[in-house]
């Protein structure tokens, strides 16, 4: 791409071409090279860029567009169709600042071609006077529109041409980046693309040249450059396709290289299974319920897996409400009855609060001492004590419960011989093998409420064993779901506050902003709507406000008193663990629950309907287009289920509320590409067939090991 930096320097607001240039051209700039040491970022710009995850040069290259403002059309100005989105190419005749009646500065220009003029405006950008002047040659691209019986250009792209230049911003495909605040597209343009010019030299090819050829892949350079900067469609959907087969490509290698590294582990001792029937049989029988088909199945699996004497290594998926925990807790009697210590890892307190009480119900009376382990349990010395101890020992807990908190380096185990974590996607790959070191080799059983389509699974957890808790015990009523329109929300309210009697509500706040952790934003915006609702709505009843800012101690009070019911009504911020059991709590109300997936909001009102009493679940939307959506809500009761139908109306980047789990963070590829997937699986079993160590691929090496260092890796 002839792009010539120090000519286009001009439109990064710079006066000082020259230099900038120059400056840019003598540092030497590696993929490496941390982006706050670039001259044209900065430490305030790398501060926003952190929170697009962009730390590097090579970072900013693989922040690809989501999309791109078609600007190719460049029209002569005599030729404009009202409604057009174009291009055109002039000279400016003249270009000022305005005050409008009311004071506001607009800026105006008059553009011509040998064909016609035509005027454009801009609000509030004072500055543009200073980029734009008079006889300079310009590009300016945007939609055409009346204003009064004239044609003009409203706020359009603008681009100062020079000989040789080529342009960015308009006349082109103009790639669309995901932004975040004070980091627009244009910005990002501005830096990617001089710097992929300079850079050029060190995009090398590191796929062999039969899979690039056999996949009919464009090559990584080039790939690189078009997804950014296309020359056509077709190019960018090829660059597009390459990169996507490449990241599809690291998670297969990553998988296959985990379950090859897995597989050559023995476990530190085999459980014996035939010995212990009756033990087993007896524990059934104490069960309350029957176990459905389904958990049976999901216990034969796990079973044949700990008498074999390979780790066991398997995923427990499962609906809230499916029953895991008591599948797990027979993993772990097993495990106490070969004479071997499990751990049980939940993501909060309040999750592990409730596995110990109910793993202590079920197998305290069989005679398996159990203890819990988090920041605030104070038995965490004793306990710690307690476990250097001989695990014959009365006093030892044969399966300890807990947050991190047991990963701590104090607490050891003697005879670690499974570990149980509870909703996987919280913990890192690090967190999950700091806790089995603790151990030798024990067997690892991962549960999830996430439900993930099976096909999505298989691509993403290529390495593990997959057990489906794929129907709901006998017995439970269907949560009765809703949709409520705007002008009923009034009616819902009466009918809350009716039902308010005889039952609990859990109210969840809107959606502000998706993160990771709850943002300041969202505890304010729930406070208000808190205080809002007390006031105006339900004055005489008694609510309690729950968000992740909360101090632990304020956190369970809130829960303590909702459970107690001191409290009628829980507001809530969409992040916060609202995984507690509350028999009482029927009513779940959902606001702007088109920001959830489907699957997230079949979790959210999973909270509720735990019991043989009527749930019920209100969803409240402003949008029109989610309306077809969120009705399926209305009929369609299984996660799973509900995650594939997302998966086609939303596409997998928002299935998940991925930034809220990360691991289904792709950055190109579709998890509904399938033929792609199995092209990118094929070519890793090749790769490796060919070298197991990667010995020889050792850029792809190089390339894998970044990528999953980045990743949060789906294991
Ligand atoms: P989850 O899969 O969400 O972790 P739990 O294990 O917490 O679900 O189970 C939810 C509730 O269902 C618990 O109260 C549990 O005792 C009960 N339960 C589990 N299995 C059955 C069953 N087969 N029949 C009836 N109730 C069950
Ligand atoms: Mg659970």
């Amino acid at each position: 791409m002839g792009l010539d930096y120090s000519r286009g320097s001009c439109l990064l607001g710079f006066d000082s071409h020259f230099f900038l240039a120059a400056f840019l051209f003598t540092m030497t700039i590696e993929l490496s090279t941390p982006v706050q040491s670039l001259y044209m970022i900065g430490p305030t710009y790398a501060r926003r860029l952190k929170k697009l995850e962009i730390e590097t040069v090579e970072d900013l290259f693989n922040h690809f567009p989501f999309r791109y403002e078609d600007y190719s059309l460049i029209s002569k100005i005599g030729l404009v169709q009202p409604g057009e989105k174009v291009t055109i190419q002039g000279i400016v005749k003249e270009i000022k600042n305005e005050y409008t009646k009311h004071g506001k500065k607009i800026q105006k220009a008059v553009v011509a071609d040998e064909t016609g003029e035509i005027d454009a405006v801009w609000y509030n950008q004072p500055f543009l006077i200073k980029n734009i002047h008079r006889e300079d040659k310009i590009n300016l691209s945007g939609e055409v529109n009346w204003f009064g019986h004239t044609l003009i250009l409203e706020t359009p792209q603008y681009e100062v041409l020079k000989p040789g230049y080529e342009t960015i911003h308009t006349g082109r495909l103009v790639p669309i980046y995901p932004e975040t605040s004070g980091v627009t597209s244009k910005w990002l343009r501005s830096r990617i693309a001089p710097l992929l010019k300079q850079c050029a030299d060190k995009f090398i090819e590191y796929l062999s040249y039969s899979i690039v050829r056999e996949n009919n892949l464009l090559d990584f350079a080039t790939s690189l450059k078009q997804i950014h900067f296309p020359q056509n469609r077709k190019i960018a959907k090829l660059a597009r396709e390459r990169l996507a087969f490449d990241e599809l490509l690291f998670i297969q290698l990553s998988s296959l290289i985990r379950k090859a590294q897995w597989q050559k582990e023995v476990v530190g001792n085999k459980f014996q299974i035939s010995n212990f029937k009756d033990q087993i049989q007896e524990f059934f029988k104490k069960l309350p319920f029957l176990l459905t088909k389904a958990q049976r199945r999901c216990v034969s699996e796990i079973l044949t897996d700990l008498g074999s004497p390979r780790p066991m290594n398997r995923l427990l998926q499962g609906d809230v409400g499916s029953g895991k925990t008591v599948v797990a807790a027979i993993a772990m009697y097993l495990a106490y009855l070969n004479n071997f210590q499990s751990a049980l890892m939940a993501p909060t307190e309040i999750l592990a609060q409730q596995h110990y009480e109910t793993i202590a119900k079920l197998l305290g009376p069989l005679g398996v001492k159990v203890g819990l382990q988090t920041k605030t349990s104070k038995a965490t010395s004793q306990l710690a004590n307690q476990l250097t101890r001989k695990p014959t020992n009365q006093q030892t807990s044969h399966i300890i419960v807990g947050t991190h908190a047991l990963l701590s380096e104090k607490l050891e185990f003697q005879r670690l011989g499974l570990v149980v974590i509870d909703e996987q996607h919280r913990f890192g790959v690090e967190q999950r093998t700091t806790l089995r070191k603790k151990g030798i080799n024990p067997h690892l059983l991962t549960l999830t409420a996430t439900p993930i389509p099976r096909s999505v699974a298989l691509t993403l957890y290529g390495e593990l064993d997959l057990s489906y808790i794929d129907e709901m015990p006998k017995g439970r009523l269907k949560i009765k779901t809703w949709l409520v329109p705007a002008e009923k929300r009034q009616a819902a309210y009466e009918w809350i506050k009716k039902q308010l009697k005889k039952d609990q509500v859990f109210i969840i706040c809107p959606l502000i902003e998706e993160s990771l952790v709850e943002t300041m934003l969202s505890v304010r915006a729930a406070t208000t709507e808190y205080q809002r609702l007390q006031k105006e709505i339900f004055p005489k009843s008694r609510l309690g406000l729950l968000h992740g800012r909360l101090k632990s101690k304020e956190k369970e009070k809130v829960l303590g008193d909702f459970r107690q019911n001191k409290l009628e009504i829980l507001v809530a911020t969409p992040v916060v663990e609202v995984g507690i059991d509350i028999p009482n709590a029927t009513i779940m109300m959902i606001e702007t629950a088109e920001r959830f997936g489907l699957a997230q909001l079949h979790q959210l009102r999973g909270r509720v309907g735990r019991r043989e009493k009527q749930s019920y679940c209100l969803l409240f939307s402003e949008s029109d287009k989610s309306q077809n959506r969120l009705k399926a809500l209305e009929t369609i009761y299984n996660g799973a289920e509900l995650a594939e139908l997302d998966l086609k109306l939303r596409g997998p980047g928002d299935v998940f509320g991925i930034r809220q789990h990360g691991f289904l963070n792709l950055k190109v590829a579709s998890l509904t590409d399938y033929v792609l997937i199995d092209k990118a699986k094929k070519a890793a079993g090749k790769i490796l067939r060919e070298d197991a160590s990667l010995g020889r691929f050792s850029l792809l090496k190089e390339k894998l090991k970044k990528y999953t260092i980045r990743k949060v890796a789906p294991d």
